[in-house]
């Protein structure tokens, strides 16, 4: 395992886009430490395979999406994720952040096309 990262993610068609940094890296507010914006990562991904292009050919919220935020006084790492995201996902995605013990959480912010009855393409 490399260095615990923290940072945002989308899942497309079982494939993983991240934009993460190592925790030291991360952005502080508050007693969190967090990384990248979902938005920004779509407006300024240039796609360069087919699953790239499939994620920049649809809204940004589009396909589900999550996020890893570290608790600097609780010490732990929150791993936020859309609620179609599976538990064999979570812990898939928990390893890609290189996190052993992450606390899984939903968000309600992150809903996928499937999951947010008010998605407009
Ligand atoms: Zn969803």
């Amino acid at each position: 395992m490399g260095v615990p990262k923290v940072g945002i993610f989308f899942v497309v068609d079982n494939q993983l886009l991240m934009d993460a940094v190592p925790v030291e890296n991360g952005e502080p507010y508050g007693d969190t430490m967090g990384y990248g914006s979902h938005y920004e990562f779509w407006e300024t991904m240039t796609p360069s395979n087919v699953i790239e292009k499939k994620f920049k050919a649809r809204a940004y919220d589009a396909y589900p999406r999550g996020r890893v935020v570290y608790f600097t006084q609780k010490k732990l790492f929150v791993l936020y994720a859309d609620k179609c995201l599976k538990s064999g996902e979570l812990k898939w995605l928990a390893e890609q952040f290189c996190i052993t013990e992450p606390v899984f959480a939903r968000d309600e912010h992150y809903q996928c096309a499937t999951c947010n009855p008010f998605f407009m393409d």
